[in-house]
């Protein structure tokens, strides 16, 4: 399977969480790259993405979705920055 670079996940992200995040920092839980999410390596389908490391290819991040939940795990992030001026209320 090939894979896309974070902006196609843009819209995912906007729809599960209110916030642009392609542009936010995130570090590898697992090597601790830390790159903007946008030079993550993405992996969609009709069920959801998977999310991998430019560095070392570990899962940053995987959203399911279900026909009643959109799951979302992070656990591979050890942690997001994200912009202030992304945020609705700050900006
Ligand atoms: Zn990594």
């Amino acid at each position: 399977m090939t894979h896309v670079d974070g902006n196609a996940l843009a819209g995912t992200f906007a729809d599960i969480l209110g916030i642009e995040v392609t542009d936010a920092i995130g570090q590898c839980a697992g090597c601790r790259h830390r790159a903007a999410l946008a030079r993550a390596q993405a992996y969609a389908t009709a069920m959801g993405a998977v999310v991998r490391c430019e560095a070392c290819r570990g899962v940053l991040a995987v959203v399911v979705r279900t026909p009643r939940d959109v799951i979302l795990n992070l656990s591979g992030l050890a942690f997001v920055s994200i912009a202030r001026s992304a945020l609705p209320e700050d900006s």
